[in-house]
């Protein structure tokens, strides 16, 4: 009988795998297309200075709608792109677009200061991106201070030592680098001290759990007294209440994003927000 049980989830198992090598194919090849026609658009999610509550910067945020597939998230297509080489040609697109976006929002106070840019560990490697950059650059007459790229803790340590050459030469350029997700990637905070990057952006997990769980909380001020010693910036992402707002500005961190102030907003909708220059909540 175990026998036959074990036979039966066996079998389970193996039609759930070859489910899911479909449905990887199926969005591969969607993936393909939708890079060819343009099918994405992105979404900004504003950086809010923690005690004035001025916006200071927008992350862009992938977003993919296939008319059979409906909308489907970054964090499923991603590593799609990464494994089949699309990673490339679609963060140039993420480049391109967002740089071009930011030459049109403007108020009083100017023109958004920062647009923060997610870049794979792939395309680390690979010196398109720093072409990109330099094209992009010169072609809306940015300064390289205003574009910072987000790179993921895990990706950055996997890559140290392949990637570090491009980071450095960003970094002297004046391009911001971020750890993104950090606190989950395991880095050491010797590797931290000896890395270009200039702004640590604190895992929403820990954000979340800064009530709930002593550990989290914790971390967090743990990572907030390490930046200060290495002179980094904090961003905490996925703020989501008055509670952990008030507890991050209590414990001096300098940047908040979240649903607290605002989801991320099509392109149009973030231009208003940015008009008025402060985020509400
Ligand atoms: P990320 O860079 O860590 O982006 C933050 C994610 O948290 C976004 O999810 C955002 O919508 C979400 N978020 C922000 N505030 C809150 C909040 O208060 N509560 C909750 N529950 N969520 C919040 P999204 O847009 O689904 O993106 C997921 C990930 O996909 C990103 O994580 C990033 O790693 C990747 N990604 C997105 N766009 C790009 C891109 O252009 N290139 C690359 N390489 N990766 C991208
Ligand atoms: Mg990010
Ligand atoms: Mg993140
Ligand atoms: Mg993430």
């Amino acid at each position: 009988e175990a026998k036959q049980a074990g036979r039966g989830s066996l079998r389970r198992y193996t039609r759930k795998l070859k489910e899911t090598a479909a449905r990887h194919n199926l969005l591969r090849g969607r993936l393909r297309r939708a890079v060819d026609h343009g099918e994405f658009t992105l979404h900004y999610q504003p950086l809010v200075d923690c005690q004035s509550g001025r916006i200071i910067g927008a992350e862009a945020l992938l977003r993919w709608f296939d008319t059979e597939l409906g909308t489907i998230g970054p964090d499923q297509f991603i590593p799609i792109a990464e494994e089949s080489g699309l990673i490339a040609p679609l963060g140039e697109w993420v480049l391109d677009t967002a740089c071009a976006e930011l030459r049109h929002w403007h108020n009083p106070l100017g023109t958004l200061p920062r647009i923060s840019i997610n870049v794979s560990g792939l395309q680390l490697l690979d010196h398109r991106l720093a072409n990109a950059l330099d094209r992009v650059i010169a072609a809306q007459g940015l300064q390289a201070t205003q574009i910072e790229l987000e790179i993921t803790e895990s990706a950055l340590m996997e890559r140290e030592a392949a990637g570090l050459p491009l980071l450095q030469h960003l970094r002297e350029l004046g391009v911001g680098i971020a750890v993104d997700d950090f606190g989950t990637g395991y880095s050491s905070l010797a590797k931290i001290k000896h890395m270009p990057v200039n702004v640590l952006k604190i895992d929403r997990s820990f954000i979340q759990d800064i009530f709930t769980d002593s550990d989290d909380k914790a971390i967090v001020i743990a990572i907030l007294a390490l930046a200060k010693q290495l002179q980094l910036k904090v961003v905490a992402e996925g703020v989501e209440t008055e509670q952990q707002l008030q507890f991050l500005q209590e414990a001096g961190c300098d940047l908040i994003q979240g649903y607290i102030f605002s989801k991320p907003l099509p392109a149009k909708d973030f231009r208003k927000l940015w008009a008025k220059g402060v985020a509400d909540r």
